[in-house]
């Protein structure tokens, strides 16, 4: 609508010297304000610079053992500080987590593989140093007993045990031994997985006896030695923060939260990082623009927008922030959780709290009306993301994410970073809701 309005004070330019000054600064003053109202292209650059900024190499996958994710949270209480909010404070809280910042490097058959492609790391695996035989189990032929004889002989003394990690986990009976001290000799266990190879944080909480390379199937077929140099890193009590940011409304008896967590996967070896762009660079970036919206647009009652940490470790920093709210839960109208948009399904993902139901409702109305997506698709509500500790304390609340489009193979990968970014559900997300907002 804005686009084309006609500048009626043009004509004067040429007419009069004196006043030529004048009428050209209001003339800048009146294409700023134009500018300012011209939101989405806006938003979309500044989104996009909190996404390139987040995912590069300065914050290391915003992991914990180099500060990675600490020194996000330092750049993001900036960002929303130059958004306009009128309060940002960080929250901390600590966490034990194995991570993988030092030695990554093995060696299949004398063939070097090369980390977060070739293989990754169990996320509670211990190091491993040495050469080991690798025994590959018959699953074709499976038979536990004959697999424990052939580990007790000589040959295959302090072995590597190979195994497909999906039918690993469907015979839990006998790889929980082989994973534990003590039951039998082998000396770890190799699970494979389709590439590209993925990396996974949730369960870093422990550490388990032995340790577990994951391998893509290319990597490691076939093989008879692996060679290994690789350390964890065990934190204890690593203090990370969450970041809350405000914007006051007209009215402060109840309020609008909107969430997204900054922390991703932190490094696999020295050199490997996961960036994490859409994981979740992506939701971080929408809620800083709406933080920026909100402050040039006071909205009627007060906005929150949290930037957790400790997400991709099992949710850690909104568990935190649920069992230690700096605002009532019961004031929350409703809470936006943003995890992962960076994505272009034209059918957008969302999970409800049972009291958000009724709030479906009207996002299904909106959306049928302007189409920002092609449809809506409700899943059966999870503990996948932050909505979660707050859904399970009855919050109304949505989570909102758009998966299986070109970005979504990525999801967990050294890819998600942002070359592979894709910026195509960021305007209809952050239409959806606020326009929500203004109906609700
Ligand atoms: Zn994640």
């Amino acid at each position: 609508m804005l686009k084309d309005t006609n500048f009626p004070g043009m004509f004067f330019i040429f007419v009069c010297e004196p006043i030529v000054n004048l009428t050209m600064k209001r003339l800048i003053g009146l294409f700023l304000i134009l500018c300012a109202l011209q939101l989405p292209a806006q938003d979309l650059q500044h989104y996009k610079r909190v996404v390139k900024q987040l995912s590069s190499a300065r914050y290391q996958g915003r992991g914990y053992a180099r500060g990675g994710a600490n020194k996000a949270g330092k750049y993001l209480q900036k960002e929303f500080q130059k958004a306009g909010a009128d309060e940002v404070t960080l929250q901390p809280f600590t966490i034990n987590i194995n991570t993988f910042p030092g030695r990554m490097a093995l060696w299949a058959d004398g063939k070097k593989l090369t980390p977060g492609v070739d293989f990754s790391m169990r996320e509670y695996s211990p190091g491993v140093k040495g050469t080991f035989p690798v025994y590959h189990v018959d699953t074709l032929h499976f038979d536990p007993a004959r697999i424990l004889a052939d580990l007790a002989k000589p040959e295959n003394a302090g072995c590597l045990v190979c195994c497909d990690f999906f039918f690993s986990y469907k015979h839990k009976e006998l790889f929980s031994k082989l994973q534990k001290a003590g039951k039998c000799p082998n000396a770890g266990l190799i699970q494979t997985w389709p590439s590209p190879i993925k990396f996974y944080k949730a369960y870093g909480e422990k550490v388990v006896d032995k340790p577990i390379i994951w391998a893509t199937p290319e990597a490691i077929e076939g093989v008879r030695t692996l060679r290994a140099d690789i350390d964890n890193v065990f934190l204890h009590d690593c203090e990370i923060f969450n970041v809350i940011a405000k914007v006051e409304g007209a009215r402060h008896d109840s309020c609008y939260v909107f969430t997204a967590h900054y922390d991703h996967l932190g490094n696999l070896g020295r050199k490997v990082y996961y960036a994490g762009a859409n994981d979740n660079a992506s939701g971080t970036a929408t809620i800083v623009t709406l933080a920026a919206h909100y402050a040039r647009h006071r909205p009627p009652f007060d906005m929150y927008f949290i930037a957790f940490s400790g997400e991709d470790a099992n949710l850690r920093g909104s568990e935190f922030y649920a069992t230690h709210p700096t605002v009532p839960l019961e004031q929350i109208k409703y809470l936006f959780n943003i995890d992962m948009i960076g994505d272009n399904n034209p059918v957008q993902y969302c999970e409800c709290s049972d009291e958000g139901l009724h709030g479906y409702a009207l996002f299904e109305k909106i959306n049928g009306e302007k189409q920002y997506f092609k449809a809506l698709s409700r899943g059966a509500l999870a503990a996948n993301s932050d909505h979660y500790p707050f859904a399970s304390r009855h919050v109304p609340c949505i989570f909102l994410m758009n998966e299986e489009g070109d970005a979504f193979p990525y999801y967990h990968t050294i890819f998600d970073n942002w070359k592979t970014a894709v910026f195509d559900s960021y305007e209809p997300v952050f239409r959806l809701v606020t326009d929500f907002v203004d109906h609700y």
